[in-house]
């Protein structure tokens, strides 16, 4: 099973990833994981990604497409894999289609969490609050002001995405302002039908 997850900054997808990856043995790509792991690492990737990153704006397609290129080719995807964050621009898209093609493979569903945009800010405040209370490191851009323009940066280049993959008869919508796990609910009744 090969899917999408679509949605703004706080809109849950990385937390239903984890519950796909738990239920179907199947692993999330989290393009944000990846490049901050990069940017921890200090690989030339990451020293390049990371001015971008804690401003809240998009990383290269380039970048990004060659890391999800890479990583879809390891052994643990071949039964599928989750995109959690990713395509994020109309070229992502085209080439995440590219990239399947080439394998001979397609995407099953893009699945976009709908979520109202007022909410969202008390979502980042909070997981960094959470964060921090655990000891875990607080992301740079889970803050209200970078919050604003990676909000932005979604509605100008990652929106587009919703009539993209509508019009390939993929996207199915979920109610992303419900409880975890009535989304998660929401998700595997989609998911039924595949
Ligand atoms: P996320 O963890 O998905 O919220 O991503 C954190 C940051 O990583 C974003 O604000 C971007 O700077 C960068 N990033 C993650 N995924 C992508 C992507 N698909 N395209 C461009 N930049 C990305």
């Amino acid at each position: 099973m090969r899917l999408i997850l679509l949605g703004p900054p706080g809109a849950g997808k990385g937390t239903q990833a984890q519950r796909l990856v738990d239920k179907h043995g199947i692993p999330q790509l989290s393009t944000g994981d990846m490049l901050r792991a990069a940017v921890k690492a200090e690989t030339e990737i990451g020293k390049k990604a990371k001015a971008v990153m804690d401003a809240g704006e998009l990383v290269s397609d380039a970048i990004v497409n060659a890391i999800v290129s890479e990583r879809i080719d390891q052994p643990d995807c071949a039964r599928g894999f989750i995109l959690d964050g990713y395509p994020r621009t109309l070229a992502q898209a085209d080439s995440v289609e590219a990239m399947l093609q080439d394998k001979g493979l397609k995407l099953d569903m893009v699945i976009e969490l709908v979520v109202d945009d007022k909410a969202l800010v008390g979502r980042i405040v909070k997981r960094a609050e959470e964060a921090q209370a655990a000891g875990q490191p607080v992301r740079k851009d889970d803050n209200p002001v970078v919050f604003e323009e990676r909000l932005r940066e979604y509605y100008k280049k990652t929106a587009p995405l919703i009539g993209y993959y509508h019009a390939k008869g993929l996207l199915a919508g979920v109610d992303g302002m419900a409880s975890i796990d009535d989304v998660t609910t929401q998700i595997e009744a989609l998911l039924a039908k595949v």
